[in-house]
C-alpha cells in the first residue's frame, strides 16, 4: 500500500551553518499512530513542518499518499494541505468569535465541502470527541481539554490522510492531558492516521512506535510489539530496532 508520507533524505539548513535536519528519511503507513520525540532543538518543529509541507527542505524529498510535494507549486501545496492534512497544535489555536462547530467547521473551508454540509460535518466531527453537547458553546465557555478536542475535531472534520498534532498536551494538566491522548488512540483505533510531536518521552512511550529525533537525526524507530506486528524471531513485547547514527 502507498505510504501516506514518505520523508527521504531530508536537510534542512538554515542560515549560520545550522542543520536542522540532516538525513532523516521517515515512512508514515495508513493507520499509524507515532510519535517523533526529541529534546528541544532536535528538529522536530523543523521535521513537522516539512511533513506539513509548512517549510521546503534544502534537500530530499517528500511524498504525501505517493505525490511528490516538492515539485507543487506553494497554491497546489496549500490545496493538499487543506484535503489531505489535519493539524493540531500546543495552544489550540481556536477563533474566538465562533462557536464550538464553527471552529470545526473552518477544517472544512478548503477540502471543497459544500456550504449546507458543513454544520452537520461538524456536528459529526464534535460528537467523534464527545462534544456534541457543547457545539454552541465559545472557546471561552470551554476547559482547556475541551478547547483540545475542539481543535482536534477541527483537525479530522475533512478526514485527512494524516494527523500531526504538535505537543497536543502542552498546554494542558495532567488528566486533561491523558484524556486527549486517549481521544488519539480511540480515533487512531477508528482509522485515522496520526503523528504526535512531543518533547515527553512518557507520552512517546504510550503510543505504538516512537521516533527518536537527536541532533537533527533519526537515532531510533522503535515499534511497541503486538502479535500482528512482530515478525517471527523477534521477542513478542518490543520490536526496538535501533538506527545506526552515520558517520559524521
Ligand atoms: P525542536 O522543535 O526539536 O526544538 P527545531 O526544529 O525548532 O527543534 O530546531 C532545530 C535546530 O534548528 C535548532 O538548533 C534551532 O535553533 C534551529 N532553527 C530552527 N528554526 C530556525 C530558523 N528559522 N533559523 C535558524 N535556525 C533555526
Amino acid at each position: 500500500m502507498t505510504p501516506v508520507l514518505g520523508v527521504r533524505e531530508v536537510g534542512m539548513a538554515y542560515g549560520g551553518g545550522v542543520r536542522a535536519l540532516d538525513g532523516v528519511s521517515l515512512t508514515i503507513a495508513e493507520g499509524e499512530l507515532l510519535a517523533i520525540v526529541g529534546p528541544s532543538g532536535s528538529g522536530k518543529s523543523t521535521l513537522l513542518h516539512i511533513m506539513g509541507t509548512l517549510g521546503r527542505p534544502t534537500s530530499g524529498t517528500v511524498e504525501i499518499g505517493g505525490e511528490d510535494v516538492m515539485s507543487l507549486s506553494d497554491r497546489e501545496l496549500s490545496t493538499l494541505r487543506g484535503r489531505q492534512l489535519g493539524f493540531v497544535f500546543q495552544q489550540f489555536h481556536l477563533t474566538d468569535g465562533l462557536s464550538a462547530w464553527e471552529n470545526v467547521a473552518t477544517g472544512l473551508l478548503y477540502a471543497g465541502v459544500a456550504r449546507r454540509s458543513r454544520r452537520p460535518r461538524a456536528l459529526e466531527a464534535l460528537a467523534r470527541v464527545g462534544l456534541d453537547h457543547r457545539s454552541g458553546h465559545l472557546p471561552q465557555q470551554l476547559s482547556g481539554g475541551e478547547r483540545q478536542r475542539v481543535a482536534i475535531a477541527r483537525a479530522l472534520v475533512h478526514e485527512p490522510m494524516l494527523v500531526l498534532a504538535d505537543e497536543p498536551t502542552g498546554a494542558l494538566d495532567t488528566a486533561n492531558g491523558t484524556a486527549v491522548l486517549d481521544l488519539l488512540s480511540t480515533l487512531n483505533d477508528e482509522g485515522t492516521t496520526i503523528a504526535v510531536i512531543t518533547h515527553d518521552r512518557d507520552i512517546a512511550s504510550r503510543l505504538p512506535r516512537t521516533v527518536e529525533l537527536r541532533d537533527g537525526r533519526i537515532v531510533a524507530d522503535t515499534r511497541a510489539g503486538t502479535r500482528a506486528e512482530t515478525r517471527p524471531g523477534t521477542p513478542p513485547i518490543a520490536d526496538t530496532q535501533k538506527v545506526r547514527k552515520a558517520p559524521a
